[in-house]
């Protein structure tokens, strides 16, 4: 019997508020880079950091759909975060992910760097390195470098940095920051173009424009 190697998967959670390119790039970017066997998108619940979501999960859900169908690597959308009622935290996303893949599953959390700025005030951050690795990317109008980062957070991303082969071939624990991806978009800007009735067909994916049209998403 041959030999295989422990699974690679890479998870991107978001509210997905609408999805749109920037998102799309981000998984586009860390799938090229560690070729994951998977590429798990989780649409969150309630996060507890933001105010109510606009759009119902189910539409959340159908836009991650489409809007991630074309990856060059396997797409699952997992419910789990909707499903979960109460407050949701990426720790105990992870722990659910590491029981259901096994310990030997190499499992790279990725993030915008937004995200990497405020990751000190995330519930048990430190913890998450015992689930998973953590994998940031830069994002236009979020510096990454040591004025705009948690000096805590900065040490521990020094600390575990890791090439993409070694964050394939390990489980957890490691760290890596992509520096080069510069897409200038969130979903904030797209609910407040669409409120205006204004294009925003460069900003996301067509599939997704047409889901938005079709079911009157975003208008008030
Ligand atoms: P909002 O504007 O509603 O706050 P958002 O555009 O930041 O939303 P989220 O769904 O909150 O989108 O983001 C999900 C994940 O994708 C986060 O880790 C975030 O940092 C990352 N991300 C979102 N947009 C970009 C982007 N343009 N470049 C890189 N990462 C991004």
């Amino acid at each position: 019997m041959g030999v295989t190697s422990p699974r690679c998967i890479a998870v991107l959670g978001g509210s997905f508020d609408p999805v749109h390119n920037g998102h799309v790039a981000l998984a586009g970017y860390f799938a090229r880079l560690l070729v994951p066997d998977e590429m798990r998108i989780i649409p969150a619940g309630q996060p507890w950091q933001k105010q109510g979501l606009q759009t119902l999960p189910a539409h959340r859900v159908e836009m991650a759909r489409i809007a991630f169908r074309h990856l060059a690597v396997p797409v699952t959308i997992d419910e789990q975060e909707i499903r979960r009622t109460g407050a949701t935290y990426s720790i105990d996303t992870l722990r659910a992910l590491r029981e259901e893949l096994g310990p030997d599953a190499s499992i790279s959390f990725l993030m915008g760097a937004d995200q990497l700025q405020k990751l000190q005030t995330w519930k048990d951050w430190q913890a998450l390195f015992e689930l998973a690795h953590l994998c940031a990317a830069s994002r236009p109008g979020y510096g990454i470098d040591d004025t705009r980062i948690a000096p805590e957070v900065a040490r521990e991303f020094a600390r575990r940095a890791a090439t993409p082969e070694q964050i394939r071939h390990t489980p957890k624990g490691l760290a890596y920051v992509a520096t080069n991806l510069a897409v200038d978009i969130s979903a904030t800007q797209i609910r407040a173009a669409l409120e205006q009735d204004g294009d925003v067909a460069s900003l996301i994916p067509a599939g997704v424009l047409d889901y938005i049209q079709q079911h009157h998403l975003y208008r008030n």
